[in-house]
């Protein structure tokens, strides 16, 4: 069976999605050709989930606004803040202080996510809804070059999305509470449960690319 263009997929799930909602294209082991046929689609917002992937790929993209999504390490940001429109993934006051030295440096402020893990799932990163509260005020207190923008989620794996939906409400609850701008929950597999409960930023990597073939990382 022949599998849809990225171009077709894209469109064709940008379409489905509400006024409003980004669709950060999840580019992570894609390749240049494979990113500039979203490109050409009109995509502009691409997620990658390695600082030194992202860097690269910076570089022969510079026009379209690079997100991160992956696992944030305190070596890594010096690389990052500037480059990338938005970090997803801050969970830590540490890396929040490391961040905001950094965009201090460079002049600039830095818009971040603290990412959340409602589920309490030990192998991924992210804190329960509680600590993030007190992220916030911390990181508002003490990082004048760090603007929390939102709240990031990766939902537990689960065959029917509605298992997770309780995950994604959790979140948007506290997202409410904040009174803050993105909310940064869903991929491939969940992410209709996930706008339904009000996020306003999906990343969305297979079901635009395809299967990812990990042999190709870098
Ligand atoms: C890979 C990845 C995605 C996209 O996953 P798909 O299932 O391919 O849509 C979204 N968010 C994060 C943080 C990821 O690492």
């Amino acid at each position: 069976m022949q599998q849809n263009s990225i171009s077709d997929n894209y469109k064709s799930i940008l379409s489905g999605l509400p006024e409003g909602v980004l669709l950060v294209a999840v580019s992570k082991t894609r390749t240049d050709a494979e990113i500039g046929e979203a490109v050409a689609a009109g995509c502009r917002d691409f997620g990658e989930n390695k600082a030194q992937e992202l860097c690269r790929k910076y570089e022969s993209f510079p026009d379209v606004r690079w997100h991160f999504i992956g696992h944030l390490q305190k070596n890594k940001i010096r690389s990052l803040v500037g480059k990338a429109c938005l970090i997803h993934s801050v969970d830590s006051i540490e890396l929040a202080l490391e961040i905001n030295k950094r965009a201090a440096g460079l002049g600039l402020v830095q818009d971040i996510l603290i990412q959340v893990n409602a589920a309490g799932e030990t192998q991924k990163s992210g804190i329960s809804p509680e600590e993030a509260r007190k992220l916030y005020f911390e990181i508002c207190r003490t990082c004048p070059n760090v603007k929390v923008a939102g709240l990031m989620q990766i939902a537990p794996e689960a065959d029917d999305p509605e298992d997770v939906r309780v995950y994604f409400k959790e979140v948007a609850d506290l997202f409410k509470e904040l009174g803050l701008d993105i909310l940064s929950m869903g991929m491939s597999s969940d992410y209709k449960v996930a706008v339904e409960e009000g996020a306003n930023c999906v990343r969305i990597g297979s079901a635009i690319f395809g299967k990812r073939d990990y042999s190709r990382m870098i």
